[in-house]
């Protein structure tokens, strides 16, 4: 890839000027796949000065200019699904099936819905008082993203600015620096105006806190640990910036007698699964009804010990392997921790699964007989691993999923749609699943308490990158 080891700046590839180099890993092979430079304060600050000088002209270009630009983004990622999959898959480890269909799709799936919501929206609304509301785009804006579905983050945030009018630079994770090249790219290809987008790639502590500090920028939109966004929002407070945050989860999913239990809970296994479970909203603790426990351990147990762990070149609906080493480390020891308070192991358990000792596999693991107090029930994990926690009532399970500090998204298996929407309304998350039902683009993601702040995606999304200004007449 020849433009891995340069930055887009103002229109074109630069050269960074530091010299601070890292690999790039394949998680399934552990070989390197190529080298990034790590920015410094220098390329931070040229980048900026990039975007801030095309904001003015960019920020009045019409709404029929910029759903052009984005019409043609549309079909270049369109052309290009297979390529961004096969980064995808060989920089994070996202099989193949998965990596097209779903990682790379939401290049245009997200795209799609910024369109449409940039379509529908009024140029001007007259108010109830008589005057007139404007929304123009924010300013310059630091996108920062995380590696476990790098292009679905990185549309959310790049077509969401580039729509709203507002000038950007993007920081991917510097651990999935491959993907964000070729969409960097596919920007080029399509002809927005130079410097409206650029990108950097770098780490945290210093190109990402670089643009979190940056007196230039007005909004930070980023996405990551939670642990990170609290660093984002204390470095941009001085500055008074707009932080938008999508941040951790450890979503509860509440699996009553009444659901069809064998169809709900066999996909709840996958759900959590998927991705080799590095999804923010994944299902990952499953709050059962007591009357139907056992019943759910031995479909949850049946499930999990099916589960196929396998290379991500192939085609299919096994899992590959985490992102990377530090991940595997983490994953190992908190599954270990959970052996240590006493939960009860269904499948997995620490290791390697057999026959891959290269790559950085790990044993999809589900847990039975967990209590919510658990450093498994409470902690994000980011691997494939279930906690399976009893409840007695309605209301006990109510309590037991709004008893954690995230809220970024709860799944409800009832066949009573009475309780679901009862039990829907009483759920602290952005979003509730009821009995599969899945995300759909253009609808707005993100967390209550301290899953963030702000949403993404579609009409909420585009809002996100805007001011609005009311104009009073004499
Ligand atoms: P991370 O927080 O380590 O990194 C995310 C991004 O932030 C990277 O680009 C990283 O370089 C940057 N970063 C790290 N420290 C920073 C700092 N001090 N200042 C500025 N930038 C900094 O997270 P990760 O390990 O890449 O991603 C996993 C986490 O992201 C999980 O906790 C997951 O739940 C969360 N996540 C949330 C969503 C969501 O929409 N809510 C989506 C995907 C991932």
């Amino acid at each position: 890839m020849s433009n891995l080891m340069k930055y887009y700046v103002g229109g074109e590839w630069i050269q960074p000027h530091s010299q601070n180099t890292m690999e790039v890993i394949n998680p399934a092979t552990e070989d390197s796949v190529g080298t990034i430079l790590l920015a410094d304060q220098v390329d931070v600050d040229r980048a900026v000065a990039a975007a801030k000088a095309a904001f003015p002209a960019y920020a009045v270009t019409t709404k029929a200019e910029r759903l052009e630009y984005l019409s043609r983004l549309l079909e270049i990622s369109k052309a290009r699904l297979p390529e961004l999959a096969r980064v995808i898959s060989t920089e994070m480890g996202a099989p193949m099936t998965m990596a097209l269909e779903m990682q790379a799709d939401a290049a245009v799936g997200h795209l799609q819905g910024f369109i449409d919501a940039l379509e529908a929206q009024e140029d001007q609304e007259t108010l109830a008082s008589g005057d007139v509301l404007v929304r123009e785009p924010i300013g310059v804006c630091g996108l920062i993203t995380p590696w476990n579905w790098p292009i679905n983050q990185i549309a959310l945030k790049v077509a969401a600015a580039l729509a709203a009018g507002c000038t950007c630079i993007l920081k991917p994770s510097e651990f999935t620096p491959l993907s964000a090249v070729l969409y960097a790219e596919m920007i080029h290809e399509a002809g927005f105006p130079a410097g409206s987008f650029n990108m950097i790639q770098g780490d945290g502590p210093t190109a990402g806190a670089g643009l979190s500090r940056h007196p230039d920028l007005q909004m930070i939109s980023f996405t990551g640990s939670t642990r990170a966004g609290t660093a984002v929002s204390k470095d941009a407070a001085d500055t008074i910036k707009r932080v938008t945050l999508e941040l951790g989860g450890k979503s509860p999913n509440l699996v009553f007698a009444d659901c069809d239990l064998e169809e709900r809970v066999r996909g709840s296994v996958q759900e959590c699964f998927l991705n080799t479970g590095q999804s923010c909203d994944a299902p990952t603790r499953l709050l059962v009804e007591r009357s139907c426990y056992d019943k759910v351990v031995d479909i949850a147990a049946a499930a999990g010990a099916e589960a196929a762990v396998d290379d991500p070149k192939k085609e299919g609906d096994h899992m590959g392997p985490l992102v990377s080493h530090i991940q595997f480390d983490r994953v190992q020891s908190l599954i270990a921790q959970g052996i240590d308070e006493g939960a009860r192991v269904l499948c997995g358990g620490v290791g390697k699964p057999d026959g891959f000792d290269k790559g950085y596999y790990v044993k999809p693991t589900i847990f039975a007989d967990v209590t919510n107090d658990m450093t498994v029930a409470q902690q994000e994990i980011f691997g494939p691993v279930l906690a399976i926690i009893p409840f007695d009532s309605e209301e006990d399970a109510v309590a037991m999923a709004n008893d954690s500090p995230y809220g970024l998204a709860a799944y409800l298996q009832t066949g009573d749609p009475e309780r679901a929407k009862r039990v829907a309304a009483k759920l602290r998350a952005g979003a509730v699943h009821v009995n599969g039902g899945g995300f759909n683009y253009g609808s707005p993601f993100g967390g209550y308490k301290q899953s963030g702040n702000g949403r993404e995606g579609g009409r909420f999304g585009l809002e996100d990158f805007q001011e609005v200004k009311s104009l009073h007449f004499g």
